[in-house]
């Protein structure tokens, strides 16, 4: 799958940010994709994309370095696939724009996500929620399209929940986050805020952990998402980590499995076949832990190039039936990651482009 191709242009809306930069970063050398355009707010359109970027992490990819920064507008930026890395403030109008204009958006806003046309895909989880982009065309009228990838703590825990779920049935799902700072953008938290402390606040995160895991793990009808049954009880804290997002999930199942029953199924689940041998996707896209003190972001953060989710500490659950914990790259798997692994799905199945 990964053979010679030519390679299609892709766009990145708010390259400038720590989501854009991941895009940015990932991107190059992608056998199928070539950032050709970088776009950003009115500040730092016109300008070198190298000369506005407070670049974060590695080496800034010289031919994007000296890239003139657009503006967010579907008429100057041309390329078929848009990822979008905006700010959720413009991100509704902008991606709008895009999606009218015949343009593929991959979004990591908020704006769409819940939208019942809308696709919330991760795709070893729902790829055939993609399904949903004909229902989308079709009801606005767009030649183009949104897709959208999750909040990135319920990426971690919809991806840890989905082989159990898919299984056993889940019930009732409670959640407990501990959320690195590169969750918040860039500058994100201030420093004497976080050194040395735990938040217990993130703004509408806890809603949307709630709602997304039940759209994602929903089971696509004819036009729309049904929704999972389970009730989810999410808390969202900020910590003093650089990347990666944990999560502790206690979870009641409609049939209560045994502890290698379940210990079993994360370990050999493998997500969707369309997935596979895609260039961003993992070999493993949940790696298991026997191991009593992991996972840990530090040590795991970037298994499996960042796009692998870690899953340990399973044992039996006194007030529910099992507790685990997982942890995954909040801007690789979380955000830029599995967008560019959404566009690879999407590629490889012939739904880039107009309708
Ligand atoms: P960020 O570092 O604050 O970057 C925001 C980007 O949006 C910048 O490129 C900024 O451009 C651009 N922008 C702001 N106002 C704009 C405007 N009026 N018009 C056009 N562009 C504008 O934020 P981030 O962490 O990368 O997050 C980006 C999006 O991804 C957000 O919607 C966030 O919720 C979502 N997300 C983030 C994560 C994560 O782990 N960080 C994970 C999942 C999803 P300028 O530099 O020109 O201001």
């Amino acid at each position: 799958m990964t053979s010679k191709r030519p390679l299609t242009k892709v766009a990145v809306l708010g390259a400038t940010g720590a989501v854009g930069q991941t895009f940015v970063r990932l991107l190059e050398n992608h056998p199928w994709f070539e950032v050709a355009e970088v776009a950003a707010s009115a500040r730092s359109a016109g300008k070198p994309y190298a000369a506005v970027t407070r670049w974060i992490e590695g080496d800034l990819p010289a031919a994007v370095a000296g890239l003139t920064v657009k503006a967010c507008d579907p008429a100057l930026v041309e390329s078929p696939i848009v990822f979008s890395a905006l700010d959720s403030n413009v991100a509704g109008d902008v991606e709008a724009a895009f999606a009218a204009a015949g343009r593929l958006v991959l979004s990591n806003a908020k704006n769409y996500r819940m939208e019942p046309d809308v696709p919330l895909v991760i795709p070893e989880v729902n790829a055939d929620h993609l399904a949903l982009l004909d229902v989308q065309r079709a009801r606005r009228g767009w030649t183009g399209g949104i897709v959208t990838n999750a909040n990135c703590a319920a990426t971690m825990a919809a991806m840890a929940l989905a082989p159990l779920h898919q299984a056993f049935g889940a019930r009732r799902v409670f959640v407990a986050t501990m959320q690195a700072v590169s969750g918040a953008g860039y500058p994100g938290v201030p420093s004497l805020d976080i050194l040395g402390n735990v938040i217990p606040y993130i703004g509408e995160e806890e809603p949307k952990i709630e709602r997304e895991m039940q759209k994602m793990l929903g089971v696509l009808g004819a036009d729309a998402v049904q929704h999972a049954s389970f009730v989810v009880s999410a808390h969202a804290n900020r910590v003093a980590v650089e990347n990666g997002h944990t999560v502790c999930l206690s979870v009641e199942f409609e049939r209560e499995p045994r502890l290698d029953e379940a210990a079993s199924v994360l370990r050999a689940w493998r997500g969707a076949p369309a997935v596979r041998g895609l260039p961003s996707a993992p070999a493993v896209p949940l790696h298991f832990f026997e191991n009593d003190d992991r996972p840990q972001p530090r040590r795991d953060v970037m298994r499996g190039r960042g796009m692998t989710v870690s899953v340990g500490r399973l044992r039996p659950d006194p007030l529910f039936h099992l507790k685990f914990v997982a942890t995954g790259h909040n801007t690789i798997r979380g955000a830029a990651g599995g967008s560019i692994l959404n566009a690879e799905l999407l590629s490889a199945t012939g739904r880039v482009g107009a309708a």
